[in-house]
């Protein structure tokens, strides 16, 4: 297995790119973005300030623009930057039902501390919990509502109240150096459906878990390409028009707003300001990730830190040898008891999910490279044996 020489990355990260250097497409993407001058953040301010008047100016309701949030620091910096530059926003929320104490009572706030209107949307916590264990089996992802139903409701609510804009938080995809601050991404239905429904529909839902109806999963499904022509609505990246630092934004929206961090540590990473708005996702979801890819979210956050000069490449080193293979047991317990599944069930499709250019089977452990050279043997294996041959190596 291949690493990034600069930061901490597997060569098998999704759409990630090694180049001659051995230097990723995600810190090189970070060097672009680091050479960025401030002339050309004040054009990006200027451009920005000719969208608010175009949404004020197709605004025909109460609202000029949506702002989907999860009450997370990114949330808050977007409706920040929206009343900067005097737009009426509405506040969109979808809610997955496994907030952290902490995230929801960020989420209460913005009511309160911002002054802004603010819609929550909850789906039925049965079809919740069938689209959890549902999507556990098909895709390995739990949260997979979750990160559909954050990119598909507030245009629902966009679309139905002719509000003309929807400002969105960081450039997605930035992870693995795909778009460029050039390429000016806007939101869009296909890589909606390429990236955050990993190229699922509810169609698949529909046909794969049982109990559920097209009419429960509704505010799954996207506007119609007639309703979005009709209604013009657009969706923007609000990181295409500002600098954008995670840590930087949590400090400030902590000290300006009372924005709280996680009050326990984490038991797969070191960053407490990041996915407070479900308590699964530092934890068993992203072990799953773990499980498929062999990294974690350790590895994700040491290697924007590592990039943005927040830690050495040895400091993340030793945060991805710390987190990364560490078996969530408490979070594991709670989830498999809120869909009512036994931990031998979990394991046996969990392990399905493995990448076999990852790890391999040796007397009866899964076996991976680690990013400081040697190889380790981690868990047992417990897949069924007609399954173990693609994983043995000669
Ligand atoms: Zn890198």
């Amino acid at each position: 297995m291949k690493y990034c020489k600069k930061c901490v990355y597997p060569m098998i990260s999704v759409n990630l790119i090694l180049d001659d250097e051995g230097i990723c497409s995600a810190c090189r993407l970070q060097e672009e973005f680091d050479m960025l001058t401030e002339e050309f953040w004040e054009q990006r301010r200027k451009k920005f300030i000719e969208l608010t008047r175009w949404a004020k100016s197709k605004s025909t309701g109460n609202y000029d623009c949506v702002i989907p949030v999860s009450g997370g620091k990114d949330s808050y910096f977007q409706v920040h930057k929206v009343l900067e530059y005097g737009l009426k926003p509405l506040l969109v929320t979808y809610h997955g039902n496994n907030y952290l104490p902490e995230g929801q009572r960020n989420l209460d706030r913005m009511r309160e501390k911002l002054n802004v209107d603010h819609i929550v949307f909850g789906p039925s916590i049965e079809i919740l919990k069938k689209l959890n264990r549902g999507c556990f089996e098909i895709m390995g992802d739990m949260n997979w509502h979750a990160h559909a139903g954050i990119k598909t409701y507030p245009m629902h609510i966009a679309v139905k109240f002719n509000i003309p804009l929807v400002v969105w938080g960081e450039i997605t995809w930035t992870i693995s150096g795909m778009f460029s601050a050039n390429d000016f991404v806007e939101y869009n239905k296909r890589t909606v459906f390429e990236h955050d429904m990993r190229g699922f529909t509810t169609k698949d839902m529909l046909e794969r878990i049982k109990g559920l109806t097209h009419k429960d999963l509704v505010w799954l499904t996207m506007p119609s390409d007639k309703e979005f022509e009709e209604t013009q609505t657009k969706g923007i990246y609000v990181g295409n028009f500002f600098k954008w630092d995670p840590n930087i934004h949590a400090q400030e929206m902590k000290k300006n707003y009372g924005f709280e961090f996680a009050s326990q540590p984490f038991a797969r990473t070191y960053r407490t300001m990041s996915n407070l708005d479900d308590m699964h996702e530092n934890g068993i979801h992203d072990y799953l990730k773990y499980i498929k890819f062999g990294y974690g979210r350790a590895t994700d956050h040491a290697s924007k830190d590592i990039r943005s000069g927040y830690l050495t490449r040895e400091e993340g080193l030793e945060m991805v040898r710390k987190y990364d293979h560490i078996r969530p047991q408490d979070d594991l317990n709670r989830w498999l008891k809120y869909v009512r599944m036994t931990e031998e069930q979990f394991d046996h499709i969990a392990d399905s999910f493995r990448d076999h250019r990852v790890w391999w089977v040796k007397d009866g452990k899964w076996w991976k490279n680690n990013l400081w050279g040697d190889c380790s043997a981690y868990e047992d294996v417990k897949l069924e044996k007609d399954k173990i041959s693609k994983y043995i190596r000669q």
